[in-house]
């Protein structure tokens, strides 16, 4: 099981909230860009899954 964020439906168009939601610290961006997911820092907690707004963060 991974976290994997879906480009589809994510805008990339705005700053990601999940940035400040993430307790591990997984989650980076590049300006709007498409936010990146730093697996060896994610615990599979879900939480960004829950937040995001478009649901483009799933767990597979
Ligand atoms: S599943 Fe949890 S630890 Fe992993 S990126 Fe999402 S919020 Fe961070």
């Amino acid at each position: 099981m991974a976290i994997n964020i879906n480009a589809q439906k994510c805008p990339q168009n705005h700053r990601c909230p999940l940035l400040n939601i993430c307790p591990a610290g997984a989650i980076t961006q590049r300006g709007i860009g498409l936010p990146e997911i730093d697996q060896a820092k994610c615990t599979n907690c879900g939480k960004c899954s829950r937040y995001c707004g478009m649901g483009a963060l799933q767990l597979k």
